[in-house]
């Protein structure tokens, strides 16, 4: 099972700041700078972080990406998902607290709700790299399946895998024990949760590049980070 401690959780100052929108270099405010303490402070005490995996044959997998069959026809998951060496299905949350308390804010103190949000935001990108090291890593990896693996997650919604699939991949992982609902538009509540598939393997598998049709709408290009991330083969 894989750890989540909030020290690894919490984001960097500059990557706040980055987030609201500071040009690089720029300095903050120090109205900006006792906002962030705040919403540090409040993330520490009410983050509730819970993660759940679940490993997948190569089969069980291809069968929740298939979900309602809604997927573009051509998308880089389908590529890259039967080159793994493995395959987990995952989810984490912040927990609901730290949901509730953001929406608080909003409704009264929207400066610092702003703040909050982008932490927590920023500390569920983090929970994803926690996994996707665990994922990666030797010690998670049995049999035949042991080398140099990068892992990464791959997430409904994104490149070409259909929101929808979220059905089938909460059907098989059920997210649920871990306080994480589905509604009907595929959505996750609390909203400061993920889910996805982390892929393991060879760190070539993941050389993606941003060939697909929907690539034009992209608006965070992870496989361009992906591949600069991923050592040379
Ligand atoms: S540009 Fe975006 S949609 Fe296209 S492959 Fe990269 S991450 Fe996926």
């Amino acid at each position: 099972m894989i750890d989540f401690p909030l020290s690894r959780l919490e984001p960097e100052a500059e990557s706040v700041y980055a987030a609201l929108g500071l040009k690089p270099g720029a300095r903050p405010s120090p109205r900006s700078g006792e906002l962030l303490l705040r919403a540090l402070d409040s993330f520490r005490r009410l983050a509730e972080p819970r993660g759940l995996v679940l490993p997948q044959t190569e089969e069980e997998f291809a069968a929740v990406f298939h979900g309602q069959g809604r997927n573009e026809t051509r998308n880089p998951l389908q590529r890259v998902h039967p080159l793994a060496a493995r395959l987990h299905l995952f989810a984490f949350t912040l927990g609901e607290t730290i949901s509730a308390e953001i929406e608080r804010l909003f409704a009264g103190d929207f400066a610092l709700g702003a703040v909050l949000d982008a932490v927590a935001s920023l500390a569920a990108d983090n929970a994803g790299r926690v996994a996707e090291e665990w994922a990666g890593s030797p010690a998670t990896a049995s049999g035949g399946s042991r080398g140099a693996h990068v892992a990464f997650l791959y997430s409904p919604g994104y490149c070409g895998w259909h929101i929808s699939g979220q059905e089938a991949l909460f059907a098989a992982l059920r997210p649920e024990v871990i306080g994480i609902r589905l509604n009907a538009s595929f959505l996750m509540t609390p909203l400061k949760s993920i889910s996805g598939v982390l892929v393991a393997g060879p760190p070539a598998i993941h050389r993606v590049e941003s060939v697909y049709p929907f690539c034009a709408q992209c608006k965070s290009p992870a496989c361009r980070e992906r591949v600069s991330a991923v050592p040379p083969t």
